[in-house]
């Protein structure tokens, strides 16, 4: 038999990062670790070939050399899996398809033969073993998680490494939180389900012997979710190993924003090499955290939480929601002083969605406020906001301009730098990379963005900011200013779907959001201890 696993192209989007590639030089940030998951279930006298749109392209004879094309999408990827579903259905290959698009939306998609849907470790055998029968069938379910400390290592011999910028292995599926427009609680459990630390150390031993990645992907949902187990289990094992190879690259998660309550796990984590965390904060308005449920974010002070984080020595990217119904247009304001005064470099500002599968989908349909036909991406949303639309996308529209234009993620860069502490209180260091090959990166960036870009003046500040007052962080404010140049182009993507979104609506009577008034640093009462210390 002949496997063809296919993965959809990824639309621009912040996750994405496109722009930041070609300067880069690499096609794609992330392998498609759930496909080369799959692929190592399958039986091994299969000959399996994976190719990954975001790479490379499709062709007919690809598709004309398998026997079934598998496919696995998340909502974002959902264009691209059609237009794949419908070139092998034209030329008569079975589609056999998985993944959280599928899993929560199967009905939509008449044109897929099989359905593997939640965990392939628990619906992906009986596919198989009726396959072997002669009579497979249509869907292949389970209510059942599945006990992922029995996961394979993914097939990583299917794709070239060097293609992407990042690694990613995972090391637990689900959290223990319930906020209301998240899938992963439907999708995963409120359980985290862990992998054995000697699963994970063969995956790192894999990207250790054959890649070159400056970091690596921990893509949990919540890497905290289990704190018990992490610390005395996985965190351990990272740390012994990364003592006894030094690793050159370090590692990236997901957290929820609780982790700065536990000095412990943060010392454990910064130990074990984690340095840059996602994490989703969404807004710091108590009555919207209690309304979706994310208790975990409230009762703090969002910037003072960032701020240890960043003293400690993390890099947070941060994401950010509007269109809650506790929202109001001055929610937007708020929102840009929130994000402004993080110094969070890498800052994203999403409208509210509501995930089939979720909480708020059930209760948005329910209130008859969910659009048909919608297909996910970033500039619009799929309720009824409680709020004039055309208003809401106004706001939207010019709350983005100041969270990704030069001139205001300049001024976070800045924020970030100086406070950033680029020496934790480690034992074991990740060693410095090798310069030379970063010097191909150095001159795509001085060519596209100190150059080309139009707002290569801020290119040039904030390295010159950064000699004047934290030199020995150069080599970050050059990756901030590749930053800034993929929030840039993000906002002249989105800008435009938001005006042709905007000319669609109906004009509304209620006044355009003003211009809020910011809250500077000093407000904030966030100093900056490092900078004297250079
Ligand atoms: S903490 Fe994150 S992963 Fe967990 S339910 Fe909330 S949004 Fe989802």
């Amino acid at each position: 038999m002949k496997i063809l696993l296919v993965y959809p192209k990824m639309p621009s989007s912040f996750w994405t990062m496109n722009h930041t590639l070609k300067i880069l030089g690499k096609a794609a940030w992330y392998p498609p670790l759930g496909l080369l998951t799959v692929a190592s279930m399958l039986p091994k006298t299969w000959h399996t070939r994976l190719i990954d749109l975001n790479v490379q392209p499709l062709s007919d004879q690809d598709i004309g050399w398998a026997d079934q094309i598998f496919i696995s999408a998340m909502n974002v990827q959902e264009a691209s899996a059609r237009s794949i579903i419908r070139q092998c259905s034209d030329l008569g290959k079975p589609v056999v398809a998985g993944g959280s698009l599928f899993t929560l939306q199967s009905e939509h998609f008449p044109g897929v033969d099989h359905f593997i849907l939640n965990e392939a470790e628990i619906t992906l055998p009986p596919y198989l073993s009726d396959l072997e029968q002669g009579s497979p069938g249509k869907f292949y379910r389970s209510n059942d998680f599945a006990h992922v400390s029995e996961t394979p290592l993914p097939r990583w011999d299917l794709i070239a490494l060097d293609h992407y910028q990042y690694g990613i292995i995972q090391y637990s599926r689900g959290c223990p939180y319930h906020c209301d427009f998240c899938d992963v609680p439907t999708l995963y459990g409120n359980r985290p389900r862990m992998k054995s630390p000697e699963q994970i150390i063969a995956e790192l031993d894999v990207f250790r012997s054959n890649s070159t990645v400056p970091s690596i992907l921990f893509a949990d949902d919540n890497l905290i979710g289990n704190r018990k187990v992490l610390k005395q289990d996985l965190l351990p094992a990272l740390i012994k190993w990364r003592r006894q190879h030094v690793p050159i690259f370090s590692f990236s998660t997901q957290v929820s924003i609780n982790l700065v309550d536990d000095v412990e796990m943060m010392d454990l984590m910064l130990e074990a090499g984690f340095r840059h965390l996602f994490i989703g904060i969404e807004t710091d308005n108590e009555d919207t955290l209690k309304l979706t449920g994310k208790s975990q974010n409230m009762r703090r002070n969002i910037l003072d939480s960032i701020s240890i984080l960043h003293r400690k020595g993390f890099i947070v990217v941060g994401g950010y929601i509007v269109g809650f119904d506790t929202d109001t247009l001055e929610t937007f304001h708020t929102q840009a002083d929130l994000i402004q005064n993080s110094g969070i470099m890498l800052a994203t500002l999403n409208m509210l969605k509501a995930p089939p599968g979720t909480p708020l989908f059930e209760r948005m349909q329910s209130e008859g406020r969910l659009i048909p036909g919608f297909s996910f991406h970033e500039a619009e949303s799929n309720i009824t906001l409680n709020m004039p639309s055309k208003l809401f996308y106004q706001a939207f529209q010019q709350t983005i301009q100041k969270v990704y234009s030069p001139e205001y993620s300049f001024e976070r860069a800045k924020q970030w730098l100086a406070e950033f502490n680029h020496l934790p209180a480690v034992e074991t260091d990740i060693p410095a990379l090798n310069t030379l090959e970063y010097i191909p990166v150095l001159g795509r960036a001085i060519y596209f963005i100190g150059m080309k870009w139009s707002g290569r003046r801020y290119f040039w500040r904030l390295l010159w900011w950064t000699v004047r007052h934290r030199p020995r962080l150069l080599d970050w404010a050059l990756v901030s200013t590749i930053f800034m140049y993929q929030l840039e182009n993000l906002l002249n993507e989105y800008s435009q779907l938001l005006e042709e979104k905007i000319a669609e609506l109906p004009d509304q009577k209620a006044p355009p959001v003003s211009t809020p008034q910011s809250r500077t640093r000093e407000q904030a009462d966030i100093s900056s201890p490092y900078i004297q210390n250079e």
